[in-house]
């Protein structure tokens, strides 16, 4: 099975793509995570991203692209995966299709999350609230300057890569108002479907 989530910033994406993640025992690749790593470690691309990260903006094609392409090269991906937070423009969403049809390969579905933007900001509070009283450290883009800037980025450029799959019938949308359990059973149903 390889899939794609797609959805705003605050959507449940990541919570979806870990329940996925098990049910069909095949990996969550996550560009927000790899790149937080890749900060963390300090690499040169870590180094590039972090300040575009942190005010909430997109991160360049060209990186998240060639890293992706070398994460679903890995033997772990070679049954499938789940595209968490990629692709996020039109262009990358074309490289996907590029990179995976040189494998002899393509997408089974991509699945949009549908959640009104009001409801996103209360949901990023709630996040990064939890996040502290777990006694963990919020993520540097959890906050409500910077998550408006990572709405308008979905806005200006991600919104339009739905239409690109649209275009090619392989969109499914699920209402992700509702509980996550609710979410996880309709995901399921469209993708059976
Ligand atoms: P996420 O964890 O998916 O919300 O991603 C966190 C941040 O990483 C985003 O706000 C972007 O700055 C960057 N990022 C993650 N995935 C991508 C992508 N596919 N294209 C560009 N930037 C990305």
């Amino acid at each position: 099975m390889r899939l794609v989530l797609l959805g705003p910033p605050g959507a449940g994406k990541g919570t979806q793509s870990t329940r996925l993640q098990e049910r069909y025992s095949i990996p969550q690749l996550s560009t927000g995570d790899m790149l937080r790593a890749a900060v963390k470690a300090g690499t040169p691309i870590g180094l590039q991203a972090k300040a575009i990260m942190d005010a909430g903006g997109l991160v360049s094609d060209e990186i998240v692209v060639g890293i992706i392409a070398d994460r679903i090269s890995e033997p772990d991906a070679k049954n499938g995966f789940i595209l968490d937070g990629f692709p996020r423009t039109v262009k990358q969403a074309e490289e996907l299709t590029t990179i995976l049809h040189e494998k002899g390969m393509d997408l089974d579905a991509v699945v949009e999350l549908e959640v009104d933007d009001k409801a996103l900001l209360a949901r990023i509070e709630k996040r990064a609230q939890e996040t502290i009283d777990r006694g963990e450290t919020v993520r540097a883009d959890d906050n409500p300057e910077a998550f408006k800037k990572r709405l308008e980025a979905y806005h200006a450029q991600t919104a339009a890569v739905s239409g690109y799959y649209k275009s090619k019938g392989a969109l499914k949308g699920v209402d992700g108002m509702a509980p996550i359990d609710a979410v996880s059973k309709a995901i399921a149903q469209a993708l059976a479907g």
